[in-house]
């Protein structure tokens, strides 16, 4: 179903109250990378250039229903003012009467931040009280949270019961991208799957594999895979009580379309650590005292010659343990092949965007997922309450 955005309503004058997902990551005040903000922006620009009277809301951490001083939007507030090049007035409450006053007082093409809005007790457990304060001081709801929109809260959902709710920009974007990837791939569609656990991503896997092409499995996630054809992992990191769960969705690949590539060779080491010693084996040559920790250059030749091949690709997931070297290789060489692929590229997920970042391939993606596991259950097929709340096209 298609949804209603900030394009297709009359927002001047009006007060627009924008939900934001500003949890970015913080070090003692200082904000290590402001991508979320950036991401918002145009959405932001767009309001304040239609002179809407822009009121933000966003979470930031974990404060549980409680003011956490270093919780506090402050930072956030000071470094959006800087990237929108004009003031952003940072409130120091979520609702109530300084909230009601200076959203009274605010200009056409003004923008105002509430504080942190989970610490409102209400927030989490979407508290019909505090949705219709949130609602009270707004003419309209504009959702453009899409890394929040898979929770059910106040600020993401029930608000929405009290006044109209559109898309923002990112939103818009990111259901329009994510649908594609589902609805009408170019095709052949890959997808490339990662991360430590099957458990995670079960129902991912069980969808890619009905409307993709080729799956190509690394990671944790493939040695579960090989664990249940019958090889022997050593010691590596794999879930025992989901081989069988494997063993299913390998089954399904050889009745169905999707052809399935596990990890032909594999990088093995005795220990986990930076510069550990490692060798490539086969996956039924591991060995006890050995954990298989990245795909091997076998491996990464055959999924690189399918995405050669690709109309479109979509990835979660690293496939190896990235973050300790040299085992970042296969994991290193498959985001090439896809930043060097014409297929449009669509990339999920916390882990494998980090990756991209440390790699500095990030440019190279045609569209790079603001969420995390909001990317996943969208993927899953799962109604996102997010979004679910938002007003359907007609
Ligand atoms: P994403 O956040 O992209 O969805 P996940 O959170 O599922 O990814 O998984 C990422 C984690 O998986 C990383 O910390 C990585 O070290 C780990 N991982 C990948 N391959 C392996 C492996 N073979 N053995 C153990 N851990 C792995
Ligand atoms: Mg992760």
């Amino acid at each position: 179903m298609r949804k209603l955005s900030v394009e297709d309503v009359k927002v001047q004058g009006k007060r627009v109250l924008l939900r934001v997902d500003f949890n970015v990551p913080l070090e003692e005040g200082k904000i290590l990378d402001d991508t979320r903000i950036r991401a918002a922006l145009p959405t932001i620009r767009y309001l304040v250039e239609r002179k809407a009277r822009v009121v933000l809301i966003s979470h930031l951490g974990r404060p549980k229903g409680e003011a956490k001083p270093e919780l506090r939007l402050d930072p956030v507030a000071a470094r959006l003012a800087e990237l929108l090049g004009q003031p952003v007035r940072k409130l120091g409450q979520v609702v109530g009467g300084e909230v009601r006053d200076a959203v009274d007082r605010l200009g056409e093409g003004q923008v105002l931040m509430l504080e942190n809005v989970r610490f409102e007790k209400g927030e989490e457990k979407n508290d019909p009280a505090l949705s219709r304060r949130l609602a009270e001081t707004a003419d309209l709801f504009v959702n453009d949270a899409f890394g929040a929109a898979h929770r059910a809260h106040a600020s993401t959902a029930g608000v929405a019961e009290y006044i109209p709710a559109v898309a923002g920009l990112l939103m818009q974007k990111e259901i329009e991208v994510l649908t594609r990837c589902l609805h009408n791939p170019a095709r052949p569609l890959v997808a490339i799957l990662g991360g430590a656990k099957i458990s995670d991503k079960i129902n991912v896997l069980r969808r890619f594999l009905e409307l993709a092409d080729a799956l190509l499995i690394g990671g944790g996630m493939a040695n579960t895979f090989l664990a249940a054809r019958g090889f022997d992992l050593g010691d590596s990191l794999y879930e025992r009580a989901l081989t069988a769960e494997a063993q299913a969705i390998a089954a399904l690949s050889e009745n169905g379309r999707c052809r399935l590539h596990l990890p032909v060779d594999l990088v093995v080491t005795p220990e986990l650590k930076t510069g550990g010693s490692f060798k490539v084996v086969l996956p039924g040559a591991v060995g006890g005292g050995w954990k298989a920790v990245d795909i091997g250059p076998d491996t990464v030749q055959e999924y690189t010659r399918v995405i050669a091949g690709a109309g479109m690709i979509v990835w979660n997931g690293p496939l190896g343990v990235f973050e300790i070297e040299p085992f970042h290789r296969g994991t290193e060489a498959i985001a090439r092949a896809v930043a060097g692929s014409r297929a449009f590229s669509v990339v999920g997920g916390g882990d494998v965007v980090a990756a991209l970042e440390t790699l500095g391939l990030a440019g190279e993606i045609s569209f790079i997922s603001t969420g995390g596991g909001a990317t996943l259950e969208f993927w899953e097929g799962k109604e996102l309450p997010g979004i679910a709340v938002l007003k359907d096209k007609t």
